[in-house]
């Protein structure tokens, strides 16, 4: 009924440089095309370190891998005295379809605020990037049970200002803290009632159709044993996976979660 391609999205971190990208990347093709895996049905997108893109880019070009990638960050600004920080425009010169936003990693490490996050979302439909914006509570939130509101707001303070067209275009990552990297998997039936909570709040915001239109991902320890039931749900139109997406034949067989 829907039209939203499913997205299996790999976000490796600080692993991989750019030779054991450019290894994975190779592994990863031929084990999809022996399967005879079928991108225009499930797409697929990798988000490598920032020294790996180069390569990734090349390869991507010259096999036709019909994988996507993108940045795990991007500044809020297009270029200047910024020092350690990457432009949305270098990530579009490379081809990048989409950069993360907002993992949670960035806000805790990093202290990224909800407002530094939405110039960050701007910054990237300036560069013609998809931004994934990565939102989702804390386990003492998820314990006092304000769960749900806690992470609409980060949704509205992430998505301000937007026009409903690039809301359409828009991914959101529903990424539980206390489920990354630690094994602790959010029932379907959880990401289920975020991920529809947030295309509510979506077409509150903006339409039904913009919402419709959206894709929501869940993210937190995804693996292959786990994905299918989780990409069961009517709201929930892919995954974000961390550490399984470091292994070759794990995330080709969560990509080939149909199978
Ligand atoms: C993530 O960091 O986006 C993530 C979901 O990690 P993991 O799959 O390892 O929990």
């Amino acid at each position: 009924v829907f039209d939203r391609r499913p997205l299996i999205a790999g976000n490796w971190k600080m692993n991989l440089d750019h030779m054991q990208g450019i290894t994975f990347l190779q592994k990863l093709a031929w084990t999809l095309d022996d399967a005879s895996h079928d991108f225009s049905r499930v797409e697929v997108s990798v988000f490598p370190p920032f020294t790996d893109l180069r390569g990734v880019q090349t390869l991507v070009k010259g096999d036709t891998l019909e994988v996507a990638y993108g940045g795990q960050d991007l500044s809020p600004e297009d270029s200047g005295a910024y020092t350690g920080d990457i432009s949305g425009q270098f990530l579009n010169k490379l081809d990048c379809t989409y950069v993360l936003v907002g993992h949670s990693e960035r806000r805790t490490i990093h202290a990224e605020s909800d407002e530094l996050l939405n110039r960050k979302v701007h910054a990237a439909y300036r560069h013609g990037l998809v931004p994934v914006l990565c939102v989702g509570e804390g386990l003492e939130i998820r314990q006092a049970g304000t769960h749900v509101e806690h992470t609409l707001e980060q949704l509205r303070r992430g998505v301000a200002g937007l026009t409903a067209e690039q809301a359409g275009d828009l991914v959101v990552a529903y990424e539980p803290v206390w489920a990354i990297g630690t094994g602790e998997v959010a029932g379907p039936e959880d990401a289920q009632e975020m991920c529809a909570a947030i295309r509510a709040e979506l077409g509150s915001l903006f339409d039904a159709a913009t919402a419709a239109k959206t894709r929501l991902l869940y993210g937190g320890s995804v693996k292959a044993a786990n994905v299918a039931s989780i990409l069961r749900e009517r709201d929930v139109d892919g995954v974000l996976v961390g550490g399984a997406s470091l292994d070759v034949s794990e995330f080709a067989s969560i990509v080939r979660f149909e199978q």
